[in-house]
């Protein structure tokens, strides 16, 4: 099914013509729980991966930053037993509950494996693979038509306490044999373990973040925003929630840096600024509502369908240097 983002509550462009000089598109992916290929662009679905290369491992051990941990098998588990009960309440209108078997299947809260199965080689997850040929804002070097994104399913404190990011760029005629089993971590933080989803792909227009604008012109929009609300029967005037920024995974477009406020994305290698490439999220639209909910999706349709969740239910920005796709990605969580 397809996915489609509601018309803007207002036309900003037609408010403010100077911003469509300050707008880029990108591709929400719209993913949502499913059993995709490796011939298929998915998110944490199974990768297109060349049999004779070796997977890629963190090996940071002991100075990851530990809490919980669990096994994949644990973490899939308890989220087919979570969503065998959701399907029995919509099912049946009965309230949702766990029956007695699966409560005692299920770990205690606080329940952790060993601290010290982090000290070994941590093969990465995967987390994204895209084909170019589905992803109309597909960036990736000359010949290459699928990009795959992979993390240590493990907070990093270096990396602001999140996941690390590789990005792997290829052709996909050059896989003559793929790898059947991957090898998986022993244990991952379950916030970090994507459900596999199919994607939706759909291209949309976004608009600089507030204070990346020049300032007199983020000075009229904040200036007509307050107009807008002292009118309470005006609704969705919003510039940073509902008119400029999509939430929710995506590729390219613009961050939302309203955690922080602007910080400088300047490549490791080279200097130059850095531009964004993808963006996990922990919910794919705002609150219950949200304007950016997808007409198809029905209110009441989980907002975070990948069950990612990064910091306390903020997005993990993927920046990658224009001067090179050999440059290291950095990535800013908001
Ligand atoms: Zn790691
Ligand atoms: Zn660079």
């Amino acid at each position: 099914m397809t996915r489609t983002t509601p018309p803007r509550p207002v036309d900003i462009t037609a408010l403010f013509p100077a911003l469509s000089e300050h707008s880029a598109t990108a591709t929400r992916l719209h993913p949502r729980p499913g059993r995709p290929t490796t011939a298929e662009s998915s998110v944490g679905g199974p990768l297109l991966w060349p049999a004779d290369e070796a997977w890629p491992v963190c090996g940071d051990g002991g100075t990851h930053d530990t809490f919980e941990l669990e096994t994949p098998a644990t973490v899939r588990r308890r989220r087919e037993i979570y969503a065998a009960a959701e399907a029995r309440a919509a099912a049946t209108g009965a309230p949702y509950h766990l029956t007695d078997d699966e409560q005692a299947e299920l770990p205690d809260a606080d329940f952790s494996e060993p601290q010290d199965l982090v000290n070994q080689p941590i093969p990465l997850v995967p987390v994204a693979q895209l084909y170019r040929r589905d992803i109309p804002d597909f960036v990736g070097p000359d010949g290459t038509d699928l990009l795959q994104v992979l993390w240590c399913p493990l907070d990093h404190p270096e990396e602001g306490y999140n996941p690390r990011v590789r990005l792997y760029w290829r052709r996909s005629s050059d896989v003559a044999h793929t790898l059947n089993t991957p090898p998986e971590p022993p244990v991952v933080s379950d916030s970090y373990l994507p459900t596999p989803c199919a994607v939706h792909p759909e291209q949309i227009r976004e608009h600089q973040y507030g204070r990346l604008l020049p300032d007199e012109l983020d000075a009229q929009i904040t200036a007509w925003e307050q107009d807008a609300n002292d009118d309470e029967a005006e609704d969705g005037h919003s510039y940073q929630f509902d008119l400029s920024l999509a939430p929710g995974w995506k590729v390219g477009g613009f961050a939302n840096w309203s955690l922080t406020d602007p910080q400088p994305m300047d490549c490791a290698e080279c200097g130059t600024a850095m531009t964004l490439l993808f963006t996990a999220d922990s919910s794919e639209w705002h609150g219950t509502g949200g304007s950016w909910r997808p007409l198809q999706d029905p209110a009441g349709t989980s907002s975070n369908p990948t069950d990612v969740s990064i910091g306390r239910g903020y997005a993990l920005y993927v920046f990658r240097c224009p001067a090179s796709f050999d440059h290291p990605p950095a990535t800013a969580m908001q």
